[in-house]
C-alpha cells in the first residue's frame, strides 16, 4: 500500500513516498519557490537526484507535476495505487490529540485554528485542498504538531494570565514538533524494552524544543502558544520578558508586527551572534575567535540545560535524555557542551561514542545515572504510519 506523507510551507511542498506496513522509502522530494522566479522540483530516487526547474505556479500545479512524475518514473502505474495522503497540520488546537481523517468538518476545524498559527495553517490547508482537488478518492489525514501534547494537564498548559483569557480567547500553551517528540518516546521505549519510561527529548534543530514525557504521554514541553518561547533557538528567542516587546516599541518606534518578527526570524543564535542561525557557522565562529559566536553557543547550551533540569526535576529523575533533529543528531560539541553541564545529575558523556554524527546510540558512559542517546527523528514515517493506520 502506498502513502504519501506531505509537508506543504507557504512556497514549498515536501513530500516522501512509502510502501506500507513495510515503512520502506519508494522516493522522496520538494518542490521550491511555489509561485515565485526559479521555481523548481527535486525527486530523490534510489539515492539519486533529479532536479528540474520550470514554473510551478501553485500548489495544485505542484501536486499535479508530482503525480505525473510519480508515473514517469514508473513509480506507480496509476493514481489508484495511492491509497492515503498524510498531511503534516501545525494547529490542531485543543480539538484533535491524535491524527484523523480529513472530511469537510475536520477541514473547517483547521481553517478556524488560522488564529492560533498564521504562519504555518494556511500553508498546510492549501497543501490538503490541492491534494484533494486531484486525488479526490484518496483519504486525506491530518497529522498535528500539537497533537502530542495534549495530554499535559491544566497545571502544566495553562499560563498565570487572568482564567477568562484561557476560557475566551484559547491562551495556553500547546507545545509544537509533537510528531517528532512522539516518534522519539516510541523509539527509545522500543530500544531499551520499556514502556513505562521517563524520558526527556531534546529536539534541537534550527526551532528547537524540550519534552517531558512518562510512557509515551506528555508532561510538559517548552515550546508554547507559539513555537517562540522555550530555548534559545536558530533564530527565535525563547523565554524572554514580554515587556520587552512594548519597551523597543516605545524607544525605536517598531510597530508590533516588526518587534514580532525581530524575535521570530531575528534573534537566538542569530541575533546574539550577528552573523548566523546555523550551528555550524556559530562553531566555526568560536574556532575564529569570535566572541558573539561564544556567547551565543554558552546562552544556547545554558537554556537547553536549565530546561533538562527543570523537567529532570519535574519527572522525579528522567530515565534516558535524547539528542535528535539536526543539531541533536549531528552537533557533536553542542552535545558535548551540554551533557558536560549536566554533573549534578550524575550524567557523564562517553565522548568517543558522542564523536558521531546521525546515528542512534548511547552516549553516556554506563555508570551515568540518566541514560542519553541519539536518536534521529522521523516526521515523515510517522505521519505514514497515522495515514496508514487511518487509510487501511
Ligand atoms: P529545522 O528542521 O528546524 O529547520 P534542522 O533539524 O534541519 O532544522 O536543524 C538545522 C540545524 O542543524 C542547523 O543549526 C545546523 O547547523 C545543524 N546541523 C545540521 N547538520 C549538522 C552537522 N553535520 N553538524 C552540526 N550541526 C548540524
Amino acid at each position: 500500500m502506498k502513502i504519501l506523507s506531505v509537508n506543504a510551507g507557504s512556497s514549498s511542498l515536501k513530500f516522501s513516498m512509502y510502501e506500507m506496513p513495510e515503512e520502506k522509502v519508494i522516493t522522496t522530494g520538494v518542490f521550491e519557490r511555489i509561485g515565485l522566479e526559479g521555481s523548481n522540483y527535486t525527486f530523490k530516487i534510489n539515492d539519486e537526484k533529479h532536479k528540474k526547474e520550470m514554473p510551478v505556479s501553485n500548489h495544485e500545479e505542484a501536486v499535479k507535476i508530482l503525480v505525473e512524475e510519480l508515473i514517469n518514473y514508473n513509480i506507480i502505474k496509476s493514481v489508484n495505487e495511492i491509497e492515503g495522503v498524510g498531511h503534516r497540520t501545525v494547529h490542531g488546537a485543543d480539538k484533535y490529540s491524535d491524527s484523523i481523517v480529513i472530511n469537510d468538518k475536520v477541514l473547517n476545524d483547521i481553517k478556524s485554528f488560522i488564529p492560533l498559527a498564521p504562519l504555518h495553517n494556511p500553508a498546510n490547508i492549501t497543501g490538503i485542498e490541492s491534494f484533494s482537488h486531484i486525488l479526490p478518492n484518496v483519504k486525506m489525514v491530518a497529522v498535528f504538531d500539537t497533537a502530542y501534547h495534549q495530554t499535559m494537564d491544566k497545571v502544566h498548559y495553562l499560563y498565570p494570565v487572568p482564567y477568562e483569557w484561557y476560557e475566551d480567547y484559547a491562551v495556553r500553551k500547546y507545545g509544537f514538533h509533537g510528531t517528532s517528540h512522539k516518534y522519539i518516546n516510541g523509539r527509545i521505549m522500543e530500544i531499551l524494552n520499556n514502556k513505562e519510561l521517563k524520558v526527556i527529548v531534546c529536539h534541537i534543530g534550527n526551532g528547537a524544543s524540550i519534552s517531558a514525557s512518562i510512557g509515551g504521554k506528555c508532561i510538559d514541553t517548552s515550546m508554547g502558544f507559539t513555537p517562540l518561547p522555550g530555548v534559545m533557538m536558530g533564530t527565535r528567542t525563547g523565554d524572554i520578558d514580554p515587556s520587552i516587546i512594548p519597551y523597543i516599541m516605545n524607544t525605536t518606534g517598531m510597530t508590533i508586527d516588526q518587534v514580532m518578527d525581530t524575535l521570530n526570524k531575528k534573534s537566538g543564535l542569530l541575533g546574539v551572534s550577528g552573523i548566523s542561525s546555523d550551528s555550524r557557522d556559530i562553531c566555526q565562529g568560536i574556532i575564529d575567535g569570535n566572541e558573539r559566536c561564544k556567547i551565543a553557543q554558552e546562552m544556547f547550551v545554558n537554556r537547553i540545560v536549565n530546561y533538562i533540569s527543570m523537567y529532570n526535576t519535574e519527572l522525579n529523575t528522567a530515565d534516558v535524555i535524547c539528542f535528535t533533529a539536526g543539531i541533536g543528531e549531528n552537533g557533536i560539541e553542542v552535545r558535548e557542551q551540554i551533557m558536560n553541564k549536566l554533573g549534578a545529575l550524575n550524567i557523564t558523556l562517553d565522548k568517543e561514542a558522542n564523536n558521531i554524527r546521525g546515528k542512534e546510540r548511547i552516549i553516556s558512559t554506563s555508570d551515568s545515572k540518566i541514560q542519553c542517546y541519539i536518536v534521529p527523528t522521523d516526521e515523515e514515517l510517522m505521519i505514514a504510519r497515522d495515514t496508514y493506520n487511518l487509510a487501511k
